[in-house]
């Protein structure tokens, strides 16, 4: 089996036994990388002299000793670039470690890689990226799903053995559903956002990409803690997630929403979907029926809220103190506009504009207001059905991943692709994706991956980990 599709378990045993050293890792990650990455386009940078530096610190006998993970452009790493994809940080070095990446460091994690996203993490294909396309490795004219498109092509196509993305509305499930690896957004306040660049912080969450269910847990049990730099970081947030790996799922009961089984989805994700879940009822869960009422407006209460809380975060970038300053400006005015016309691109401006509309007064009770109250109902929704269920199941995308440019000038389709992500993170749950199928969208093509995703309860990533892991057992 070649190194690079092999768990972290097992190459950690490797690294243990003497019989793989993390700078041969380090090789044969970065051969790969400058072998594979012009087509797949997963990373923005990467720096092989870097990576062997702490390759040669590295302590094997840590929980991560010795592995190197791939990182998300907007989660800074300590003089490493952290461009979000925007031309506005386009030279810009990260000053500091955040903290999921302090984390990794201590379990002896090697950062190596920024992985390419959607401009500031928004969208959910990386075509919004201004700095270069990713492309899906199971077929190169589709897109990798996003923002965290980078993290999940890099895991697919054996370019990464695991990485970092970030969660706002879906951007690590949506990706790691369309490219076929497993992607984990914790409850809201598990794991640090010190040093992630803020898109929407009550929304935002960093999680692990893996290639297993195992490896998922992993990651998580190294990367959550809490983290005084970060105010809504959770106290007790660090556990062992892979304690009920092997418990199965018998008595469980699972949720279906009827919300989430509706017309539109595709065909063949809708056939890999429910196989998966009378998979889940051979196996002894017990599945009930369930409603999710308000459903039908989390996309619009999130594209209110999401852009509200950029227009806010994004007012940093003003040509003073970071990144881009326009050369054009004659006086403050054009400063700022110039900088930020040229910085930013199109979809950021226009979730800027967005944002900037419905905070304004005379809206603000209209829009703003509005969606922080349907907020707090399909957070109630989520609430009852946990009086009934242990776990919720859904589609993770309605569709497969879609050829390049087939939405780019249609915004609104691309923002309704996330109706079954986006209502976790306004509830802050955490919720899983992982692949439960393929489907082949024209004869003759490449089959692509379906993701099933699991909803849970706050703070039961371990039982969304337990039934992932039974599941991945019984479909392979
Ligand atoms: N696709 C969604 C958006 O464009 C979610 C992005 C994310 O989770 N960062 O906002």
């Amino acid at each position: 089996m070649s190194l690079l599709t092999q768990s972290l378990s097992q190459l950690q045993l490797q690294l243990r036994n003497r019989q793989l050293s993390p700078q041969e890792l380090v090789h044969a990650l970065c051969d790969a990388i400058e072998a594979g990455n012009e087509a797949i386009g997963a990373y923005l940078s990467w720096d092989r002299e870097d990576a062997l530096r702490q390759a040669a610190a590295a302590d094997v006998n840590l929980p991560l000793g010795g592995l190197p993970i791939g990182i998300k452009d907007n989660i800074q790493v300590l003089g490493q670039p952290c461009t979000c994809a925007s031309r506005m940080l386009e030279h810009y070095r990260a000053p500091y470690d955040a903290g999921a990446t302090t984390r990794l460091r201590e379990a002896g994690a090697i950062a190596l890689g920024r992985l390419n996203m959607d401009e500031f993490a928004m969208g959910s294909s990386t075509e919004n990226s201004a700095l270069g396309q990713t492309r899906n490795p199971r077929d190169l004219r589709r897109i990798p799903g996003g923002s965290s498109g980078g993290s999940a092509a890099a895991v697919a196509g054996s370019l990464a053995l695991a990485a970092l993305g970030s969660d706002t509305g879906g951007s690590i499930r949506q990706p790691a559903a369309l490219c076929g690896c497993v992607g984990l957004k914790p409850t809201y306040g598990r794991i640090s956002r010190y040093g992630l660049v803020a898109f929407a912080s009550s929304l935002d969450q960093i999680g692990p990409l893996t290639r297993t269910t195992a490896d998922c847990a992993l990651l998580l049990n190294h990367l959550c803690g809490h983290d005084p730099r970060d105010s809504t970081s959770l106290e007790a947030s660090s556990e062992d997630f892979t304690r009920h790996l092997n418990t199965g799922v018998r008595g469980l009961r699972i949720g279906m929403p009827a919300e989430y089984f509706i017309d539109g989805i595709h065909p063949g994700v809708r056939q890999a979907v429910d196989r998966a879940i009378a998979k889940l009822s051979e196996l002894g869960a017990e599945i009930v029926p369930v409603r999710l009422p308000h459903t039908e407006v989390a996309v619009s209460t999130y594209y209110i809220i999401a852009p509200a809380e950029a227009s806010a975060n994004l007012a940093r970038f003003d040509g003073v103190r970071f990144g881009h300053r326009s050369a054009r400006a004659q006086d403050l005015m054009e400063h700022y506009q110039f900088t930020r016309q040229e910085g930013f691109g199109d979809e950021v401006k226009r979730r800027i504009l967005l944002g900037t509309y419905v905070l304004s007064s005379g809206y603000y009770d209209a829009y703003y207001l509005k969606a922080q109250r349907a907020r707090s109902l399909i957070r109630q929704d989520f609430q009852q059905a946990f009086e009934k269920v242990d776990c919720i199941v859904s589609p993770t995308t309605p569709q497969p991943a879609h050829l390049l440019g087939a939405l780019k000038d249609d915004p609104l389709a691309a923002y309704l692709e996330d109706i079954f992500t986006i209502p976790a993170n306004l509830a802050g749950l955490p919720a899983l994706s992982l692949p439960c199928g393929e489907v082949i969208p024209q004869p003759g093509e490449p089959a692509l991956p379906v993701g099933l995703q699991l909803i849970g309860k706050p703070m039961d990533e371990a039982r969304l980990l337990q039934i992932s892991a039974a599941l991945e057992q019984a479909l392979a």
